[in-house]
């Protein structure tokens, strides 16, 4: 038997808990396209597993399950710290390794290294058959093969239960592969010649399926909905079955090819969002990237769908060749003039493998970071501050925030313990049937083994929680086992009435983290200095005097007053980072503060609160699609299994 495991790695997220997207539905076409197949065991490592841990735990889980085979989708979010991961599993002989994904390209350098034993190059089905059936096939060392026979005619493969829909209350329905646009900037359109459609019985199959269990959200991953022949008759089925609404579907959709009708059956089968690239409203920069848009059609099109009260997200790239600051401000400003600011994402051009950008990135005067995201730095019409004044300036006019700081939650309590940090043990949560540290209490000096042990299971990302009278030396020390176990993996220091102002800089240097990580180039317009983007830095201190809010720093006032704040005293607190909310209150009592303030007061103050189911409770309350529940299930205690496992 061949015992086979698919991988797919999230995006690098800094708050534990939060949805990541990270559907590994590539991995269940495959799955589903060598389900007969004898002599084969496929196993997909669960979402709510993969998607929550740190590097070390993530290898042993990999490990344990003794695959002879191991298949990666790689994404620019995620291809080095697979690479890492292949790296440690590889190092005692180990798997054959396969990579597939959108990083599959034959200008990318990264994959090609000697831990990789096959590169699949666009769709997967067809050349992921060939290798479990045709052992002669891995010395070929990459293929390319069509998969659209396959792809047509196959059901969704969440019919077979591979798929983890509750973990984020979502479903991906795959309708259509290839693109018949061609845009500069895009790799999809080369990662299959012509188009393919699945096959309507089975998309409605697929739709039925998730309303009759209220799956809540619908993603047709579509790159633009209105190629799709006989699109009409499809919605019209797509409503019938969810005339009640059980559902809310999303898609991406050229906005120029919505017309009156479109626009009703849209809103009839239950559309809530649709994804639409607007890019730029530069004429020069629409014509070099090859994407040829009618202004007036596109507004109308997207304000048809507003006024059946579907939001319009709109997308703007900055940095794109024959575009400059000032065009890009008329862009914004043609959003905004047109009332289409309800959502809008705005992304710096990111320079991909395999792209005619990237293929012409020289004669376009296109200089990028050679490290995923491959973000461009500037251009002929871009300087690096323009970058910064171009998210200023929409960040202004559309009343919008595109970089906001991590969610705060530096809660420690859990269940019926008492006492503050310096007295809490270690929280947990469990995933797939196992306990990890989310938050690991260094409030004494533990012995540096045991430091060392609990750095192989920690999840992604974690924090230190410091109390006070812990620091200097130990601290480096600590920092520095947990960070070389786990180097692509962000963290949070948070560190308790500290004695002296930490000294981040000495922290960094001692952290071993992947430099530059995915974050640094991710979030280079949050914070100018690259190197510390992935590890963020909390002081909680009842001296509201104090100040720590330089990059990658907040400061949060530690309320440990006899009653709950009232809204003039968070008012007060405006010139700090947040309020850690630690009272003597009941359990009841902080719940119907919770429920009185709610939403309203999250979106203006970053609140947290001691006990951390609590402190669940308001991450739900105030964020209530952002988060998995199930996996904030806190465990303060060791349980048996693991203890009887050495697993702690
Ligand atoms: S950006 Fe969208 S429309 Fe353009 S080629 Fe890519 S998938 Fe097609």
């Amino acid at each position: 038997m061949t015992r086979v495991l698919l991988v797919q790695l999230p995006i690098p997220r800094q708050n534990f808990g939060r949805k990541t997207g990270n559907v590994p539905l590539g991995a269940a076409c495959l799955k589903q396209a060598v389900r007969n197949l004898s002599g084969v065991a496929v196993e997909i490592l669960p979402e709510s597993v993969v998607s929550y841990l740190a590097d070390a735990a993530l290898v042993e889980a990999i490990r344990d399950r003794r695959p002879d085979v191991v298949g990666f989708t790689v994404f620019s979010w995620n291809i080095e710290r697979t690479l890492h991961v292949c790296e440690k599993i590889k190092a005692a002989g180990g798997p054959r390794i396969v990579f597939g994904g959108p990083e599959i390209t034959p200008d990318n350098a990264l994959p090609r290294t000697p831990q990789v034993d096959f590169r699949v190059h666009g769709e997967g089905e067809a050349v992921f058959r060939r290798l479990l059936s045709e052992p002669g096939f891995w010395a070929n060392g990459s293929a390319a093969e069509s998969a659209a026979d396959i792809f047509r005619s196959a059901p969704s493969p969440y019919l077979s239960g591979w798929l983890e829909p509750e973990a984020q209350r979502l479903m991906l329905l795959e309708t259509q592969r290839g693109c018949p646009y061609r845009c500069g900037f895009c790799y999809y359109n080369k990662s299959r010649a012509g188009l393919v459609f699945a096959e309507e019985e089975h998309l409605l199959r697929a739709v039925a399926w998730a309303v009759e269990r209220r799956i809540g959200e619908v993603y047709l991953l579509d790159p633009s909905l209105n190629t799709r022949p006989n699109l009409k008759r499809l919605l019209a089925g797509i409503g019938r079955l969810n005339a009640e609404k059980r559902i809310r579907l999303f898609s991406e959709i050229r906005a120029e090819a919505i017309d009156e009708t479109l626009a009703d059956l849209l809103a009839a089968a239950g559309f809530t969002w649709f994804e639409i690239g607007l890019q730029s409203t530069n004429p020069k920069a629409l014509k070099i990237m090859n994407r040829p848009t009618r202004l007036d059609r596109f507004v109308l099109g997207a304000q048809r769908l507003k006024q059946r009260g579907i939001t319009p997200s709109i997308d703007l790239i900055i940095g794109l060749p024959g575009d400059d600051l000032a065009g890009f401000k008329r862009s914004v400003d043609f959003v905004a003039d047109h009332g289409l600011q309800d959502d809008v994402q705005i992304f710096p051009l990111a320079v991909l493998p395999g792209t005619d950008f990237r293929k012409r990135s020289r004669e376009l005067g296109l200089r990028f970071d050679p490290h995923p995201p491959y973000t461009v730095i500037e251009n002929r019409g871009f300087s690096h501050e323009d970058f910064l004044r171009a998210y200023d300036y929409a960040e202004t006019r559309l009343d919008l925030v595109f970089f906001p700081l991590p969610d705060l939650d530096v809660s420690w309590r859990a269940g019926d313990a008492e006492g503050g940090p310096e007295k809490a043990s270690d929280l947990r949560v469990r995933l797939g049937g196992r306990q990890f540290v989310a938050k690991l209490m260094l409030n004494r000096e533990r012995s540096l083994e045991e430091i060392r042990r609990l750095a192989r299971r920690l999840t992604q990302p974690y924090q230190l929680l410091i109390g006070p009278g812990v620091g200097g030396a130990y601290l480096k020390n600590a920092l520095k086992i947990v960070t070389t176990e786990n180097p692509f993996t962000p963290l949070e220091v948070v560190l308790f009435e500290p004695s002296e102002p930490p000294r981040t800089r000495e922290l960094l240097s001692a952290a071993h983290l992947q430099r530059p990580h995915f974050l640094d180039g991710d979030l280079r317009f949050l914070f100018a200095t690259p190197g510390n983007r992935a590890v963020l830095f909390t002081l909680v201190s009842t001296d509201r005097a104090a100040r720590f809010q330089g990059e990658m720093e907040r400061q949060v006032f530690w309320w440990q007053k006899p009653a709950l704040p009232e809204l003039r005293d968070l008012a007060e607190f405006e010139d700090l980072d947040g309020i850690l909310i630690d009272v003597p209150a009941s359990v009841q009592e902080i719940i119907a503060w919770q429920d009185r303030f709610g939403r309203d007061v999250a979106e203006k103050h970053h609140i947290s609160f001691a006990d951390a189911h609590l402190q669940r409770r308001w991450l739900l309350l105030a964020s209530p699609d952002e988060y998995v529940e199930n996996v904030m299930s806190w465990e303060a205690r060791i349980s048996d299994d693991a203890e009887s496992e050495g697993q702690l």
